[in-house]
């Protein structure tokens, strides 16, 4: 599978355990997804930051069937958006509770960086405290 420029940083970081997220060299502003151009000042000096892995769970869902094409063997997954306590936003795969499940997640959650668990190139995060 081709590895774009822009994501390969990120997925290397993911590799090694690291969750990074872009930072803007010029104004300091941090962003994600990856772009090519800062949003806040539109360099193009983006460089990478080590995020400290904690956030808040924006959004959730619990995928059990109807995956998108290629997805299907994941099932079931849940995928969730987190915003980090540095302020940008990504989509995570959400680890299942001790009953491997996702009931006990709402949104709102404080979660935490896991890592990279599903074999996709996405970081995994988990209920703190739970
Ligand atoms: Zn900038």
């Amino acid at each position: 599978m081709p590895n774009p420029t822009i994501v390969s940083d990120f997925r290397a970081g993911l590799a090694s355990g690291k969750l990074l997220i872009q930072k803007c060299g010029d104004c300091g502003e941090v962003n994600m997804w990856p772009r090519y151009a800062c949003p806040h000042c539109q360099s193009e000096n983006l460089g990478w930051q080590e995020a400290n892995g904690k956030g808040t769970l924006h959004s959730f869902c619990v995928l059990r069937q109807g995956a998108p094409e290629g997805f299907e063997e994941d099932l079931p997954y849940a995928i969730g958006v987190v915003k980090l306590e540095e302020g940008v936003q990504l989509a995570v795969r959400l680890v299942p509770d001790a009953s491997e499940d996702w009931s006990s997640y709402q949104c709102d959650d404080q979660v935490e960086f896991v890592g990279k668990e599903s074999g996709r190139e996405c970081a995994s995060f988990r209920r703190v405290g739970g």
